[in-house]
Protein backbone atom coordinates (compact mmCIF):
# COMPACT_ATOMS: atom_id res chain seq x y z
CA UNK A 1 0.00 0.00 0.00
CA UNK A 2 2.93 1.91 0.82
CA UNK A 3 4.56 1.37 -2.32
CA UNK A 4 0.90 2.29 -4.24
CA UNK A 5 1.03 5.91 -2.37
CA UNK A 6 4.45 6.28 -3.49
CA UNK A 7 3.66 5.45 -7.37
CA UNK A 8 0.94 8.02 -7.58
CA UNK A 9 2.25 10.68 -6.27
CA UNK A 10 2.50 13.87 -7.64
CA UNK A 11 3.33 17.36 -7.48
CA UNK A 12 0.42 18.69 -8.92
CA UNK A 13 -3.73 17.06 -9.14
CA UNK A 14 -5.95 18.83 -11.61
CA UNK A 15 -9.37 17.35 -11.42
CA UNK A 16 -11.77 18.05 -14.56
CA UNK A 17 -9.78 18.30 -17.70
CA UNK A 18 -12.24 20.99 -18.94
CA UNK A 19 -11.39 24.51 -20.45
CA UNK A 20 -9.67 25.17 -16.92
CA UNK A 21 -8.25 21.83 -15.75
CA UNK A 22 -6.65 21.54 -19.22
CA UNK A 23 -5.11 25.02 -18.84
CA UNK A 24 -3.77 24.79 -15.51
CA UNK A 25 -2.50 21.30 -16.19
CA UNK A 26 -0.28 22.43 -19.30
CA UNK A 27 1.04 25.14 -17.50
CA UNK A 28 2.12 23.18 -14.26
CA UNK A 29 3.37 20.72 -16.26
CA UNK A 30 5.57 23.35 -18.38
CA UNK A 31 7.36 23.93 -15.59
CA UNK A 32 7.98 20.86 -15.17
CA UNK A 33 6.11 19.89 -12.28
CA UNK A 34 4.81 16.39 -11.96
CA UNK A 35 1.02 16.46 -13.11
CA UNK A 36 -1.99 14.13 -12.68
CA UNK A 37 -5.08 15.69 -14.75
CA UNK A 38 -8.26 13.32 -13.62
CA UNK A 39 -11.08 13.47 -15.69
CA UNK A 40 -14.30 11.64 -15.27
CA UNK A 41 -15.31 11.53 -18.66
CA UNK A 42 -14.36 8.85 -21.27
CA UNK A 43 -12.19 11.16 -23.12
CA UNK A 44 -12.45 14.70 -22.05
CA UNK A 45 -15.00 17.04 -23.20
CA UNK A 46 -16.99 13.84 -23.04
CA UNK A 47 -19.73 15.26 -20.75
CA UNK A 48 -19.02 18.96 -21.66
CA UNK A 49 -21.80 21.46 -23.52
CA UNK A 50 -21.66 24.77 -24.32
CA UNK A 51 -23.30 27.47 -26.70
CA UNK A 52 -20.75 28.04 -28.00
CA UNK A 53 -17.12 30.47 -28.89
CA UNK A 54 -14.48 30.04 -27.35
CA UNK A 55 -11.34 33.32 -27.45
CA UNK A 56 -8.36 33.64 -28.79
CA UNK A 57 -6.90 35.82 -25.94
CA UNK A 58 -7.18 33.53 -23.43
CA UNK A 59 -6.48 30.05 -25.89
CA UNK A 60 -3.33 32.24 -27.03
CA UNK A 61 -2.19 32.83 -23.73
CA UNK A 62 -1.81 29.52 -23.19
CA UNK A 63 -0.27 28.58 -26.13
CA UNK A 64 1.28 31.75 -28.19
CA UNK A 65 1.11 29.12 -31.14
CA UNK A 66 -2.11 28.33 -30.76
CA UNK A 67 -3.13 28.98 -34.10
CA UNK A 68 -0.23 26.61 -35.53
CA UNK A 69 -1.09 23.93 -33.18
CA UNK A 70 -4.24 22.72 -35.87
CA UNK A 71 -7.05 23.63 -33.23
CA UNK A 72 -10.36 22.05 -33.88
CA UNK A 73 -11.95 25.63 -34.93
CA UNK A 74 -15.45 26.08 -36.56
CA UNK A 75 -16.19 29.01 -38.41
CA UNK A 76 -14.47 32.23 -37.01
CA UNK A 77 -17.36 34.96 -35.41
CA UNK A 78 -16.93 37.72 -37.80
CA UNK A 79 -20.81 39.21 -37.30
CA UNK A 80 -22.20 39.49 -33.93
CA UNK A 81 -25.17 40.91 -32.47
CA UNK A 82 -28.58 41.35 -30.21
CA UNK A 83 -31.61 39.79 -32.06
CA UNK A 84 -34.78 41.63 -29.89
CA UNK A 85 -37.89 38.58 -30.67
CA UNK A 86 -41.44 39.57 -30.23
CA UNK A 87 -44.83 37.14 -30.78
CA UNK A 88 -43.88 37.67 -34.61
CA UNK A 89 -41.23 39.63 -35.10
CA UNK A 90 -37.57 40.70 -34.66
CA UNK A 91 -35.39 43.68 -34.68
CA UNK A 92 -31.56 42.08 -35.38
CA UNK A 93 -29.04 44.48 -34.44
CA UNK A 94 -25.54 42.93 -35.84
CA UNK A 95 -22.21 44.27 -36.01
CA UNK A 96 -19.96 42.62 -38.69
CA UNK A 97 -16.72 44.28 -40.43
CA UNK A 98 -13.99 46.41 -38.25
CA UNK A 99 -13.27 44.96 -34.83
CA UNK A 100 -15.16 41.86 -35.62
CA UNK A 101 -13.37 41.10 -38.58
CA UNK A 102 -9.80 41.67 -37.52
CA UNK A 103 -6.92 39.63 -37.54
CA UNK A 104 -6.55 37.35 -35.23
CA UNK A 105 -10.43 37.21 -34.82
CA UNK A 106 -11.13 36.99 -30.91
CA UNK A 107 -14.13 34.06 -30.75
CA UNK A 108 -14.17 31.25 -33.06
CA UNK A 109 -17.36 28.65 -32.79
CA UNK A 110 -16.42 25.24 -31.32
CA UNK A 111 -17.78 22.02 -30.36
CA UNK A 112 -16.83 20.88 -26.85
CA UNK A 113 -16.56 17.12 -27.32
CA UNK A 114 -13.67 18.26 -30.44
CA UNK A 115 -12.36 20.52 -28.68
CA UNK A 116 -11.64 19.55 -24.80
CA UNK A 117 -10.12 16.30 -26.28
CA UNK A 118 -7.63 18.56 -28.00
CA UNK A 119 -6.91 21.05 -25.62
CA UNK A 120 -6.14 18.18 -22.67
CA UNK A 121 -4.11 16.26 -25.59
CA UNK A 122 -1.89 19.96 -25.71
CA UNK A 123 -1.89 19.26 -21.92
CA UNK A 124 -0.24 15.46 -22.33
CA UNK A 125 2.46 17.06 -25.08
CA UNK A 126 3.25 19.78 -21.75
CA UNK A 127 4.26 16.69 -19.79
CA UNK A 128 0.60 16.38 -17.85
CA UNK A 129 -0.70 12.75 -17.61
CA UNK A 130 -4.28 12.15 -18.04
CA UNK A 131 -6.56 9.90 -15.69
CA UNK A 132 -9.35 9.70 -17.88
CA UNK A 133 -12.94 7.42 -16.68
CA UNK A 134 -12.23 8.34 -13.32
CA UNK A 135 -14.45 10.12 -10.86
CA UNK A 136 -12.41 12.26 -7.52
CA UNK A 137 -14.88 11.69 -4.67
CA UNK A 138 -12.96 12.89 -1.49
CA UNK A 139 -9.76 14.54 -0.39
CA UNK A 140 -7.20 12.99 1.72
CA UNK A 141 -5.13 14.68 4.53
CA UNK A 142 -2.03 14.49 6.14
CA UNK A 143 -1.73 14.29 10.20
CA UNK A 144 -2.55 17.45 10.43
CA UNK A 145 -5.52 17.46 8.32
CA UNK A 146 -4.30 19.06 5.34
CA UNK A 147 -5.54 18.10 2.00
CA UNK A 148 -2.46 15.93 0.35
CA UNK A 149 -4.36 14.17 -2.26
CA UNK A 150 -7.22 13.22 -3.32
CA UNK A 151 -9.43 9.63 -3.57
CA UNK A 152 -10.83 8.52 -6.70
CA UNK A 153 -13.48 5.85 -7.28
CA UNK A 154 -11.54 2.91 -7.70
CA UNK A 155 -9.87 0.50 -5.58
CA UNK A 156 -6.44 1.51 -4.74
CA UNK A 157 -7.32 5.50 -6.02
CA UNK A 158 -5.38 7.54 -3.63
CA UNK A 159 -3.45 10.03 -5.13
CA UNK A 160 -1.21 12.31 -3.58
CA UNK A 161 0.15 15.98 -4.37
CA UNK A 162 0.77 18.90 -1.50
CA UNK A 163 -1.62 21.08 -4.02
CA UNK A 164 -4.44 20.08 -5.70
CA UNK A 165 -6.10 22.45 -8.65
CA UNK A 166 -10.50 21.92 -8.38
CA UNK A 167 -11.75 22.36 -11.71
CA UNK A 168 -14.60 20.26 -11.38
CA UNK A 169 -17.30 22.69 -13.22
CA UNK A 170 -20.76 24.11 -12.00
CA UNK A 171 -21.02 21.06 -10.13
CA UNK A 172 -18.81 21.95 -7.49
CA UNK A 173 -19.38 18.73 -5.29
CA UNK A 174 -15.74 18.86 -4.10
CA UNK A 175 -15.60 22.59 -3.20
CA UNK A 176 -18.76 22.50 -1.36
CA UNK A 177 -17.09 19.11 0.48
CA UNK A 178 -14.18 20.92 1.57
CA UNK A 179 -16.69 23.86 3.05
CA UNK A 180 -15.06 26.49 0.42
CA UNK A 181 -18.63 27.72 0.37
CA UNK A 182 -21.24 27.39 2.28
CA UNK A 183 -24.66 27.16 0.15
CA UNK A 184 -25.47 24.60 -2.77
CA UNK A 185 -26.32 26.69 -6.38
CA UNK A 186 -29.64 28.65 -5.92
CA UNK A 187 -32.20 28.12 -8.57
CA UNK A 188 -32.60 31.74 -9.31
CA UNK A 189 -28.79 32.12 -9.80
CA UNK A 190 -28.37 28.86 -12.33
CA UNK A 191 -29.31 28.44 -15.50
CA UNK A 192 -30.45 25.41 -17.70
CA UNK A 193 -29.11 26.06 -21.11
CA UNK A 194 -30.18 23.84 -23.71
CA UNK A 195 -29.87 23.27 -27.14
CA UNK A 196 -29.89 21.66 -30.47
CA UNK A 197 -26.93 21.31 -32.99
CA UNK A 198 -28.92 21.12 -36.51
CA UNK A 199 -26.79 19.91 -39.16
CA UNK A 200 -27.15 21.55 -42.99
CA UNK A 201 -24.33 22.10 -45.77
CA UNK A 202 -21.93 25.22 -45.35
CA UNK A 203 -23.22 26.41 -48.29
CA UNK A 204 -26.89 26.88 -46.81
CA UNK A 205 -25.88 28.60 -43.99
CA UNK A 206 -23.68 30.52 -46.35
CA UNK A 207 -26.76 31.69 -48.16
CA UNK A 208 -29.45 32.10 -45.31
CA UNK A 209 -26.85 34.02 -43.29
CA UNK A 210 -24.97 36.40 -46.07
CA UNK A 211 -21.84 35.37 -46.22
CA UNK A 212 -19.47 34.65 -48.86
CA UNK A 213 -17.66 31.33 -47.27
CA UNK A 214 -16.93 29.31 -44.46
CA UNK A 215 -14.23 31.84 -43.20
CA UNK A 216 -17.55 33.92 -41.86
CA UNK A 217 -19.53 32.80 -39.08
CA UNK A 218 -22.43 34.36 -36.65
CA UNK A 219 -22.74 34.36 -32.62
CA UNK A 220 -25.63 36.24 -31.90
CA UNK A 221 -27.66 36.39 -28.18
CA UNK A 222 -31.62 36.71 -28.81
CA UNK A 223 -34.31 38.13 -26.10
CA UNK A 224 -38.14 38.42 -25.54
CA UNK A 225 -39.90 36.04 -27.14
CA UNK A 226 -37.06 33.54 -26.68
CA UNK A 227 -37.78 32.72 -22.96
CA UNK A 228 -41.59 33.93 -23.19
CA UNK A 229 -40.55 37.00 -22.00
CA UNK A 230 -39.32 35.85 -19.15
CA UNK A 231 -35.37 36.05 -17.58
CA UNK A 232 -33.55 34.36 -20.19
CA UNK A 233 -30.91 35.00 -22.99
CA UNK A 234 -30.58 32.84 -26.30
CA UNK A 235 -28.11 31.86 -28.82
CA UNK A 236 -27.43 31.24 -32.74
CA UNK A 237 -24.20 30.33 -33.63
CA UNK A 238 -22.86 29.38 -36.60
CA UNK A 239 -20.17 25.93 -37.32
CA UNK A 240 -18.72 24.84 -40.58
CA UNK A 241 -21.77 23.04 -41.25
CA UNK A 242 -24.22 23.23 -38.25
CA UNK A 243 -25.92 25.81 -36.71
CA UNK A 244 -26.11 25.68 -32.76
CA UNK A 245 -29.34 27.23 -31.33
CA UNK A 246 -30.18 27.38 -27.79
CA UNK A 247 -31.20 29.39 -24.61
CA UNK A 248 -30.79 29.51 -20.68
CA UNK A 249 -33.21 29.74 -18.85
CA UNK A 250 -32.91 29.86 -14.78
CA UNK A 251 -34.19 27.04 -12.35
CA UNK A 252 -36.51 28.97 -10.81
CA UNK A 253 -38.36 30.50 -13.89
CA UNK A 254 -38.30 26.91 -14.89
CA UNK A 255 -39.76 25.65 -11.86
CA UNK A 256 -42.43 28.31 -11.11
CA UNK A 257 -43.58 28.53 -14.41
CA UNK A 258 -43.60 25.05 -14.79
CA UNK A 259 -41.66 24.93 -17.93
CA UNK A 260 -40.23 22.14 -19.79
CA UNK A 261 -36.78 23.19 -21.68
CA UNK A 262 -37.28 20.97 -24.35
CA UNK A 263 -41.11 22.61 -25.27
CA UNK A 264 -39.26 26.83 -25.01
CA UNK A 265 -36.80 24.90 -27.40
CA UNK A 266 -39.00 23.90 -29.71
CA UNK A 267 -41.16 27.11 -29.37
CA UNK A 268 -38.06 28.97 -30.51
CA UNK A 269 -37.01 27.33 -33.47
CA UNK A 270 -40.17 27.27 -34.35
CA UNK A 271 -40.48 31.37 -34.53
CA UNK A 272 -40.92 33.19 -37.71
CA UNK A 273 -37.85 34.57 -37.19
CA UNK A 274 -35.91 31.46 -36.81
CA UNK A 275 -38.03 28.81 -38.24
CA UNK A 276 -36.46 29.47 -42.01
CA UNK A 277 -32.97 29.56 -40.82
CA UNK A 278 -32.96 26.18 -39.48
CA UNK A 279 -35.82 24.87 -42.37
CA UNK A 280 -34.53 21.64 -43.81
CA UNK A 281 -31.43 21.07 -41.11
CA UNK A 282 -30.51 17.46 -39.55
CA UNK A 283 -30.76 17.60 -35.93
CA UNK A 284 -27.80 16.40 -34.68
CA UNK A 285 -27.51 16.60 -30.91
CA UNK A 286 -30.21 18.09 -28.11
CA UNK A 287 -28.17 18.34 -24.81
CA UNK A 288 -28.22 20.45 -21.65
CA UNK A 289 -25.95 21.57 -19.17
CA UNK A 290 -26.20 24.47 -16.05
CA UNK A 291 -24.56 28.01 -16.11
CA UNK A 292 -23.45 29.41 -13.05
CA UNK A 293 -24.93 33.10 -12.97
CA UNK A 294 -24.34 33.70 -9.60
CA UNK A 295 -21.17 35.01 -10.55
CA UNK A 296 -19.17 37.15 -7.34
CA UNK A 297 -22.45 36.17 -4.83
CA UNK A 298 -21.59 32.54 -5.26
CA UNK A 299 -17.82 32.25 -5.77
CA UNK A 300 -16.69 30.32 -2.97
CA UNK A 301 -13.42 30.86 -0.96
CA UNK A 302 -10.81 30.57 -4.13
CA UNK A 303 -7.89 28.68 -2.03
CA UNK A 304 -7.16 27.20 1.36
CA UNK A 305 -4.06 24.74 2.39
CA UNK A 306 -3.13 22.62 -0.71
CA UNK A 307 -6.29 23.28 -2.41
CA UNK A 308 -7.17 26.19 -5.26
CA UNK A 309 -10.33 26.82 -7.64
CA UNK A 310 -11.30 27.66 -10.83
CA UNK A 311 -13.29 28.34 -13.59
CA UNK A 312 -17.27 27.27 -13.28
CA UNK A 313 -16.73 25.79 -9.82
CA UNK A 314 -16.02 29.04 -8.72
CA UNK A 315 -18.87 30.59 -10.39
CA UNK A 316 -16.41 32.25 -13.01
CA UNK A 317 -19.02 33.35 -15.49
CA UNK A 318 -20.76 36.24 -17.14
CA UNK A 319 -23.93 35.17 -18.64
CA UNK A 320 -24.62 38.51 -20.69
CA UNK A 321 -21.33 38.28 -22.85
CA UNK A 322 -21.17 34.80 -22.85
CA UNK A 323 -17.60 34.72 -21.10
CA UNK A 324 -16.77 31.70 -19.01
CA UNK A 325 -14.45 29.66 -21.21
CA UNK A 326 -11.84 32.71 -21.22
CA UNK A 327 -12.36 33.15 -17.44
CA UNK A 328 -12.20 29.19 -16.91
CA UNK A 329 -8.56 29.45 -18.67
CA UNK A 330 -7.17 32.69 -17.23
CA UNK A 331 -8.36 30.92 -13.90
CA UNK A 332 -6.70 28.08 -14.41
CA UNK A 333 -3.60 29.18 -15.64
CA UNK A 334 -3.17 31.57 -12.27
CA UNK A 335 -3.61 29.09 -10.24
CA UNK A 336 -1.24 26.75 -11.94
CA UNK A 337 1.35 30.02 -11.50
CA UNK A 338 0.56 29.48 -7.86
CA UNK A 339 0.69 26.04 -7.41
CA UNK A 340 4.58 26.60 -9.17
CA UNK A 341 5.27 29.13 -6.91
CA UNK A 342 4.18 27.13 -3.81
CA UNK A 343 6.90 24.66 -5.13
CA UNK A 344 9.83 27.28 -5.18
CA UNK A 345 8.80 28.46 -1.86
CA UNK A 346 7.70 24.98 -0.57
CA UNK A 347 4.86 26.55 0.81
CA UNK A 348 1.45 25.21 0.76
CA UNK A 349 -0.65 26.93 2.99
CA UNK A 350 -3.35 29.01 2.32
CA UNK A 351 -1.42 31.77 2.79
CA UNK A 352 1.02 31.40 -0.32
CA UNK A 353 -1.29 30.04 -2.63
CA UNK A 354 -3.63 33.41 -2.07
CA UNK A 355 -1.71 34.90 -4.65
CA UNK A 356 -3.83 32.92 -7.37
CA UNK A 357 -6.94 35.53 -6.27
CA UNK A 358 -4.64 38.45 -6.03
CA UNK A 359 -3.17 37.68 -9.25
CA UNK A 360 -7.35 37.16 -10.44
CA UNK A 361 -7.89 40.65 -8.82
CA UNK A 362 -4.97 42.16 -11.53
CA UNK A 363 -7.14 40.48 -14.56
CA UNK A 364 -11.20 40.80 -16.22
CA UNK A 365 -12.10 37.90 -14.15
CA UNK A 366 -12.37 39.32 -10.74
CA UNK A 367 -12.77 42.84 -12.05
CA UNK A 368 -15.52 41.68 -14.12
CA UNK A 369 -17.51 39.43 -12.13
CA UNK A 370 -17.53 42.44 -9.53
CA UNK A 371 -18.42 44.78 -11.82
CA UNK A 372 -21.58 42.37 -12.95
CA UNK A 373 -22.33 41.35 -9.79
CA UNK A 374 -26.07 42.52 -9.91
CA UNK A 375 -26.67 42.23 -13.14
CA UNK A 376 -28.98 38.31 -12.44
CA UNK A 377 -30.86 39.79 -9.67
CA UNK A 378 -31.36 43.21 -12.01
CA UNK A 379 -33.10 41.16 -14.71
CA UNK A 380 -35.00 39.04 -12.17
CA UNK A 381 -36.18 42.13 -10.66
CA UNK A 382 -36.52 43.82 -14.21
CA UNK A 383 -38.71 41.48 -16.43
CA UNK A 384 -39.42 44.48 -18.32
CA UNK A 385 -36.20 43.83 -20.68
CA UNK A 386 -37.25 40.90 -21.78
CA UNK A 387 -41.13 41.37 -22.43
CA UNK A 388 -41.50 44.87 -22.43
CA UNK A 389 -38.50 46.27 -24.31
CA UNK A 390 -38.18 44.17 -26.84
CA UNK A 391 -41.42 44.73 -28.12
CA UNK A 392 -41.16 48.17 -27.56
CA UNK A 393 -38.05 48.20 -30.08
CA UNK A 394 -39.74 46.00 -32.61
CA UNK A 395 -42.75 48.58 -32.52
CA UNK A 396 -40.54 51.54 -32.48
CA UNK A 397 -38.51 50.54 -35.95
CA UNK A 398 -41.39 49.12 -37.14
CA UNK A 399 -43.12 52.26 -36.96
CA UNK A 400 -40.37 54.66 -37.99
CA UNK A 401 -39.81 52.22 -41.50
CA UNK A 402 -43.54 52.61 -41.98
CA UNK A 403 -44.05 56.44 -41.18
CA UNK A 404 -43.73 57.32 -45.25
CA UNK A 405 -45.96 60.29 -45.91
CA UNK A 406 -47.11 60.77 -42.32
CA UNK A 407 -45.89 64.26 -40.78
CA UNK A 408 -42.99 63.12 -38.41
CA UNK A 409 -44.04 64.70 -35.52
CA UNK A 410 -46.97 62.49 -35.29
CA UNK A 411 -44.70 59.43 -35.77
CA UNK A 412 -43.23 60.60 -32.25
CA UNK A 413 -45.69 61.25 -30.25
CA UNK A 414 -47.20 57.49 -31.28
CA UNK A 415 -43.69 55.94 -30.46
CA UNK A 416 -43.97 58.02 -27.20
CA UNK A 417 -47.25 56.57 -26.89
CA UNK A 418 -46.56 53.20 -27.61
CA UNK A 419 -44.36 53.22 -24.95
CA UNK A 420 -46.08 54.82 -21.77
CA UNK A 421 -49.14 52.66 -22.85
CA UNK A 422 -46.72 49.92 -21.53
CA UNK A 423 -44.79 51.22 -18.90
CA UNK A 424 -44.85 55.39 -17.25
CA UNK A 425 -42.60 57.46 -18.44
CA UNK A 426 -40.94 57.41 -14.97
CA UNK A 427 -40.69 53.72 -14.36
CA UNK A 428 -39.04 53.76 -18.10
CA UNK A 429 -36.44 56.26 -16.78
CA UNK A 430 -35.67 54.34 -13.62
CA UNK A 431 -35.71 50.92 -15.86
CA UNK A 432 -32.74 52.86 -17.76
CA UNK A 433 -31.17 53.99 -14.78
CA UNK A 434 -31.07 50.27 -13.22
CA UNK A 435 -29.48 49.17 -16.12
CA UNK A 436 -26.91 51.54 -16.33
CA UNK A 437 -26.23 50.45 -12.36
CA UNK A 438 -26.65 46.70 -13.30
CA UNK A 439 -23.82 47.33 -15.68
CA UNK A 440 -21.21 49.86 -14.22
CA UNK A 441 -21.45 48.12 -11.12
CA UNK A 442 -22.90 51.09 -9.05
C1 LIG B 1 -25.48 26.50 -22.98
C2 LIG B 1 -24.14 27.10 -22.63
C3 LIG B 1 -23.57 28.01 -23.48
C4 LIG B 1 -22.31 28.56 -23.18
N1 LIG B 1 -21.72 29.36 -24.09
C5 LIG B 1 -20.48 29.83 -23.85
C6 LIG B 1 -19.79 30.57 -24.86
O1 LIG B 1 -20.26 30.77 -25.95
N2 LIG B 1 -18.54 31.01 -24.57
C7 LIG B 1 -17.96 30.80 -23.35
O2 LIG B 1 -16.82 31.23 -23.13
N3 LIG B 1 -18.58 30.09 -22.38
C8 LIG B 1 -19.82 29.59 -22.62
N4 LIG B 1 -20.43 28.82 -21.67
C9 LIG B 1 -19.78 28.63 -20.37
C10 LIG B 1 -18.61 27.66 -20.48
O3 LIG B 1 -19.01 26.47 -21.11
C11 LIG B 1 -18.04 27.33 -19.09
O4 LIG B 1 -17.88 28.52 -18.36
C12 LIG B 1 -16.71 26.61 -19.18
O5 LIG B 1 -16.86 25.39 -19.86
C13 LIG B 1 -16.13 26.36 -17.80
O6 LIG B 1 -14.97 25.57 -17.88
P1 LIG B 1 -14.51 24.68 -16.66
O7 LIG B 1 -13.23 24.04 -17.04
O8 LIG B 1 -14.57 25.47 -15.41
O9 LIG B 1 -15.64 23.58 -16.51
P2 LIG B 1 -16.04 22.44 -17.53
O10 LIG B 1 -15.70 22.83 -18.89
O11 LIG B 1 -17.46 22.10 -17.20
O12 LIG B 1 -15.10 21.22 -17.12
C14 LIG B 1 -15.23 20.55 -15.91
C15 LIG B 1 -14.63 19.16 -16.10
O13 LIG B 1 -14.51 18.51 -14.84
C16 LIG B 1 -14.91 17.16 -14.97
N5 LIG B 1 -15.29 16.73 -13.62
C17 LIG B 1 -16.28 17.22 -12.84
N6 LIG B 1 -16.29 16.63 -11.63
C18 LIG B 1 -15.28 15.75 -11.64
C19 LIG B 1 -14.77 14.83 -10.68
N7 LIG B 1 -15.30 14.73 -9.46
N8 LIG B 1 -13.73 14.04 -11.02
C20 LIG B 1 -13.15 14.14 -12.26
N9 LIG B 1 -13.58 14.99 -13.20
C21 LIG B 1 -14.62 15.79 -12.90
C22 LIG B 1 -16.04 17.23 -15.98
O14 LIG B 1 -16.30 15.99 -16.60
C23 LIG B 1 -15.52 18.27 -16.95
O15 LIG B 1 -14.73 17.71 -17.98
C24 LIG B 1 -21.67 28.23 -21.94
C25 LIG B 1 -22.26 27.31 -21.09
C26 LIG B 1 -23.46 26.72 -21.43
C27 LIG B 1 -24.03 25.67 -20.53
Amino acid sequence: MAQRAEQLKFDVIVVGAGMAGSSAAAIAARAGLKVALIERGQTPGGKNYFGGAVYTHALQEIYPDFFDRKPPLERPVTEAGFWFLTKDGATRLNVQGGHLDSQPIDAYVALRAKFDNWWAEQAQKEGALLIPKTVVVDFLRDETGRVNGVQADRPQGEVYAPVTILCEGVNNLLTQKLGLIDHDLAPSRVALGVKQLISMPADTINTRFGFPDKTHGLAVSVVGDVSLGLPGLGFIYTGEEFLSVGLGINLDVLAEYRLKPYEILKRYLSHPAIAPLVAGGKLMEYGAHLIPEGGWHDMPKLFTDGVLVAGDAAAMVNALHWEGTNMAIVAGKLAAEAAIQAHRSKDFSAKSLSQYKDALQHRFVLRDLWQYRNFSRFLHNHPTFMNVYPTFVNETFGRFFTAYGKPKKQLFKEILGSLTSRRPLYRAAGDVISFARAMMGW
